[in-house]
């Protein structure tokens, strides 16, 4: 996996035979007492290697587009002007700057229902932003968000609930914990394999380290901490990747196993 070419808002891989490019829809500023031990319990200090900006943890907001030049898939969506405050709903911006086209996004794949991956289907001012959509993957328990806001999009739900193929290349594997519909999709070419996988870590500086760590909002601690080892035992194998919606943009790395917990490497520098 190879960085071709990056902007301010995305950043594009060749993948062997798939292209992937990395969209960035901003950042949300969040205080460290989401971060739980083992008995649910707010964290004490931070080692110094979790950066703090005015006190609070910088998560970017990332998704991802991957295609084969004929079929794509988007994953996740970003937040477009739905969240309380205006440091996301880039991912249009990030798309025209990849030079993708949103009016051809036929497919889109959410990891789960959260604001921050799933609002982006439909743009600030109410219309749909893909307006060719014809399909929407995500876990069958996750279904419920689609009223009100995002009720437009409900027809074109394909609900997830056990491991489903959505073309040759990407398969959907539910993994609930952080939410009940909670899924990762596996994008596999002709070099390996990338697992796009949501929200499984939200503090990378911390979260390889000890990934015991949780996330006050993983709805289910204990499953989303289980969730998060089985797949970070996975990426170890060789030319496996991660994108992660929560990895400093662009969000693409390579996971190695170190002391009781794993490290990460970075395949491009940051942007944003
Ligand atoms: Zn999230």
């Amino acid at each position: 996996m190879r960085l071709i070419s990056s902007g301010r808002h995305h950043a594009r891989f060749e993948f062997g035979d798939l292209q992937v490019i990395s969209l960035r829809d901003g950042y949300i500023d969040m205080p460290p007492t989401r971060l739980r031990d083992e008995d649910g319990r707010a964290l004490g200090e931070l080692p110094a290697a979790v950066p703090l900006v005015g006190g609070n943890l910088r998560l970017s907001v990332n998704a991802f587009f991957v295609t084969d030049g004929a079929r794509s898939v988007l994953i996740d969506t970003g937040a477009s002007d739905n969240w309380h405050d205006p440091t996301m709903g880039l991912i249009y911006d990030a798309l025209e700057e990849a030079g993708v086209d949103r009016a051809e996004i036929t497919e889109v794949a959410i990891t789960h229902n959260h604001e921050d991956h799933v609002s982006g289907l439909i743009a600030p001012g109410g219309s749909e932003a893909f307006p060719k959509l014809e399909r929407v993957w995500i876990g069958a328990s996750d279904t419920s968000v689609f009223t009100g806001r995002l009720e437009p999009v409900r027809d074109r739900v394909v609900p997830v609930s056990e491991k489903v193929a959505i073309n040759d290349w990407a398969t959907a594997i539910p993994t609930p914990g952080h939410t009940p519909g909670h899924t990762v999709y596996e994008m596999r070419s002709s070099i390996g394999r990338l697992l796009v996988w949501g929200d499984t870590v939200h503090v990378p500086t911390l979260q390889f380290e000890r990934p015991n760590v949780t996330w006050e909002w993983d709805g289910d601690q204990s499953q989303a901490r289980a969730a998060r080892a089985t797949l970070l035992r996975q990426l170890t194998q060789p030319h496996h990747f991660v994108a992660g919606a929560h990895l400093d943009s662009p969000g693409i790395a390579r996971v190695t196993a170190s002391g009781d917990g794993y490290a990460l490497e970075y395949l491009a520098p940051p942007i944003g």
